[in-house]
């Protein structure tokens, strides 16, 4: 039994989990490779219009799996923490995909919520359903992958740079260097280290979060705000670099929460879609790593600590 598992969207923060479960299942793995500019068109071909980005190149991932696997696994990733959700495309992506590209082996979409062992268990009993009738086994794999993802480390924590930003946005904007056109390397030539939310403590995002009216219903809007609005209020970055997918609903309230929350703390939007020039990115990044750095002599010949001179809000 081949399964295709198309290296799109969350892939890059659960495929230990995912790949672990399946290959103690016995199944034989297929993988689609890193995004490259035919896996891109296909998808912009294929998914419909109004969709973001990396829901267009999930679509050219499964574009390259279909004719090579007999089963399809498109995860339909529901909760990740309890009493918050990831995005409702995530929801309604296996009947996207589904109902857009024609052709399509069976496909394994169960809802996959990782809030109790209980709920992975469900998904678990129904995901290998076409595998294997053996419960023992099932959950045997089952409990490899949750061991293998929980040794799993993932994020950039760049040391050793003059000046730092918060690299920002979904996990599949920052890691996949096709979508985001090698940010961090550019960043990192013109002398910009970068450090992402994954290496920053979730108890130092907290108190952030907790001063929103309310907490956010979306688990990429809780992580990103707390994220930057920690780390621009304890001056640990001198500018922010938010890569942001055009038409993504939950980015537009992110940028503005974050906004009011910063004020003039220097921040970059980079909003990306399929027609983004990458001469354009460069020109913007080259003008914002030389504005930080302008910012940062400034402030050194007036201040013995060598702080951005731009201003985060207090607390509300
Ligand atoms: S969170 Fe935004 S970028 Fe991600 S899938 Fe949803 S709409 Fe697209």
């Amino acid at each position: 039994m081949k399964i295709g598992i198309p290296r799109g969207l969350l892939y890059d923060q659960f495929y230990p989990f995912f790949t672990r479960f399946f290959t103690e299942l016995g199944a034989e793995l297929v993988i689609s490779p890193q995004t490259n500019k035919s896996i891109l068109d296909s998808g912009a071909q294929y998914c419909v219009d109004e969709a973001c980005l990396p829901v267009k190149v999930f679509h050219g991932h499964v574009c390259y799996l279909k004719d090579k696997c007999d089963l399809l696994f498109i995860p339909r990733i529901m909760q990740l923490y309890k009493d918050e959700y990831i995005c409702p495309k995530f929801c309604g992506l296996p009947e996207m995909v589904i109902n857009s590209i024609p052709g399509l082996p069976e496909v394994i979409s169960h809802p996959f919520s990782a809030t109790s062992m209980a709920r992975l268990r469900q998904w678990a009993m129904a995901s290998a359903s076409r595998i294997t009738g053996n419960r023992r086994r099932v959950s045997a794999a089952l409990e490899a992958a949750v061991k293998e993802q929980s040794h799993f480390k993932t994020g950039y924590d760049d040391q050793g740079y003059p000046i730092k930003v918060a690299l920002a946005g979904h996990p599949y904007n920052i890691y996949d260097t096709f979508i985001n056109m090698n940010i961090k390397k550019k960043l990192n030539q013109l002398g910009v280290g970068v450090i992402t939310e994954e290496c920053v403590d979730e108890a130092e995002m907290e108190p952030e979060v907790q001063t929103l009216f309310k907490k956010p219903f979306w688990t990429f809007a809780r992580k990103t705000y707390g994220f930057i609005a920690a780390l621009a209020a304890n001056r640990q970055v001198q500018g922010i670099v938010y890569i942001s997918s055009f038409a993504c609903g939950i980015d537009s309230v992110i940028i503005e929460l974050v906004r009011d929350r910063t004020g003039e703390f220097p921040m970059l939007v980079l909003k990306i879609d399929e027609h983004t020039g990458e001469a354009g990115v460069d020109t913007r990044i080259e003008a914002f790593a030389d504005m930080l750095e302008r910012s940062v002599k400034l402030e050194s010949n007036h201040s013995p600590h060598g702080q951005c001179i731009y201003r985060c809000k207090s607390p509300v």
